[in-house]
């Protein structure tokens, strides 16, 4: 008897002590006449951020929202639907998915089941390959960085498909979709809400934040960048870090240009990408203060030197 009351006050002590954890509130900023987004931390998911990263968007029209990139999980799907709901009571109709990262649409799922009546959209390349195991490999390393805090996030893949020149009406509002090559993921679709010049990148710009670039073709990405930059619209909403003019899209473009130029000059004469690290990280002095910065650098200049290796033998 004594042990099970020692034991049960060890159990009400530990659930007193640690009590379960949620997510942080992250406010929903206006930043045009329809536009809001949620701008998440910075960092790689952890436990701390319970693998929410991405910016979420939602784009309050006539007859219902549209959501960009809901998120990582069920629990940051629900927090944009609480967004949406402290806005106005309108349904969410449709949801742009920008690119297979799951970071960015495995809060899908959630917002399905709220509005069964949602049409999800993304590139098909996006479809194929979440539907190829990326949305389960997402799924399985989210809950193993964030240390379970992800899990009982379920799967909805998008339907419909989406690809570069095409020009959408949505309750009447014009929306345009770029895609420019492998660009960040060979899943990118960049997406132009025209009425309020706004343009959601995906995760072909971030600010702020140094992006990985495992799946990206640096020059296509590059040429993302002037694709948006082409465009001189009014805000441009990042995958990662703070929305903003312009500029920020050509900071993104600066970065590769230095890594990729920096990487042929060096691979020119003769040097490994261990040998040309020091020297590049120099070039890339503004962006030593990034998120991300130390962790992906090393691999960005590798991922460099094999592009440009690549484009020798083409
Ligand atoms: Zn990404």
């Amino acid at each position: 008897m004594r042990r099970f009351i020692i034991l049960l006050m060890a159990c009400c002590f530990s659930s007193s002590a640690f009590p379960q954890k949620s997510m942080h509130e992250y406010p929903a900023e206006k930043i045009s006449p329809h536009t809001y987004v949620i701008h998440g931390p910075t960092e790689r998911p952890n436990p701390e951020n319970r693998g929410f990263m991405n910016n979420p968007a939602f784009i309050v029209i006539d007859k219902g929202v549209i959501v960009i990139d809901p998120g990582s999980s069920h629990e940051t799907g629900t927090m944009v639907l609480k967004k949406i709901k402290a806005v106005t009571s309108k349904p969410v109709t449709h949801i742009f998915n920008t690119h297979v990262h799951g970071d960015h649409w495995l809060g899908n799922n959630i917002i399905k089941q709220v509005y069964p009546e949602v049409v999800i959209l993304a590139d098909p390349r996006m479809i194929k390959k979440a539907k190829a195991g990326e949305g389960q490999n997402w799924i399985d390393s989210l809950d193993r960085l964030t240390d379970g805090a992800t899990r009982g996030t379920k799967i909805t893949y998008p339907e419909q498909q989406v690809v570069n020149g095409d020009a959408l009406k949505i309750h009447n509002f014009n929306f345009r979709m770029y895609s420019v090559g492998i660009a960040h993921s060979d899943t990118d679709i960049m997406i132009e809400f025209v009425e309020d010049s706004v343009m959601f990148t995906g995760d072909n710009v971030a600010y702020k934040r140094i992006i990985r670039l495992d799946d990206a073709n640096i020059k296509d990405n590059i040429a993302a960048c002037d694709k948006a930059i082409s465009l001189k619209l009014k805000h441009y909403v990042p995958g990662h870090g703070p929305t903003g003019k312009v500029d920020l899209v050509k900071q993104q473009k600066r970065y590769l240009e230095i890594l990729y130029a920096e990487a042929g000059k060096y691979y020119d004469q003769g040097l490994s990408d261990f040998e040309m690290k020091p020297m590049i990280v120099k070039s890339l002095i503004d962006f030593q203060d990034w998120s991300g910065f130390e962790h992906e650098v090393g691999k960005h200049i590798s991922l460099a030197v094999l592009e440009i290796e690549k484009a020798e033998f083409e």
